[in-house]
């Protein structure tokens, strides 16, 4: 995988955070914690080692979610002062930082063709031909892969 190093930081600069190393996933999850969290009709994400990921500036500040469904945690992470989303950690994946693609200083280095949770994607969404999408989680509850929908 090709390391990158990219860097970010939420709305008002307190925060600021840089990366070097693979990008594990891009995707974008249209689920409806997802939503909640984001404050948008779905997340873009990346996913990253938690080790390689670097805050400077202020603390993140988190709050800690359980999803009802499965019972897991998640903690979103964002920014005391302005309140952007910088991304989560997950119990499922404790080595994982999500990084919501919108903090990064050059998103657009960022390519996303995978879908999560389609399943519950506003009717307005519309995928590529040649997307990755998923009924849920690329991953079935036993961490089997799921398989993806037909568009
Ligand atoms: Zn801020
Ligand atoms: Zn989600």
């Amino acid at each position: 995988m090709t390391d990158f190093f990219l860097e970010g930081g939420c709305l008002c600069g307190s925060i600021r955070y840089e990366f070097i190393g693979p990008i594990l996933r891009s995707y974008a999850c249209h689920c409806n914690f997802c939503k909640k969290a984001t404050g948008a009709a779905f997340r873009s994400a990346i996913g990253v080692n938690r080790s390689s990921f670097k805050i400077s500036g202020d603390t993140l500040s988190t709050y800690k979610h359980i999803i009802p469904e499965h019972g897991r945690a998640l903690w979103p992470s964002f920014c005391g002062k302005c309140g952007t989303g910088i991304g989560s950690t997950l119990e499922r994946f404790p080595e994982l930082q999500v990084i919501n693609i919108g903090t990064l200083d050059q998103p657009e280095k960022i390519e996303v063709s995978m879908h999560y949770y389609s399943n519950e994607a506003l009717p307005w969404i519309c995928y590529n031909l040649t997307d990755t999408v998923f009924h849920e989680h690329r991953l079935n509850a036993d961490d089997t892969l799921a398989t993806p929908r037909k568009i």
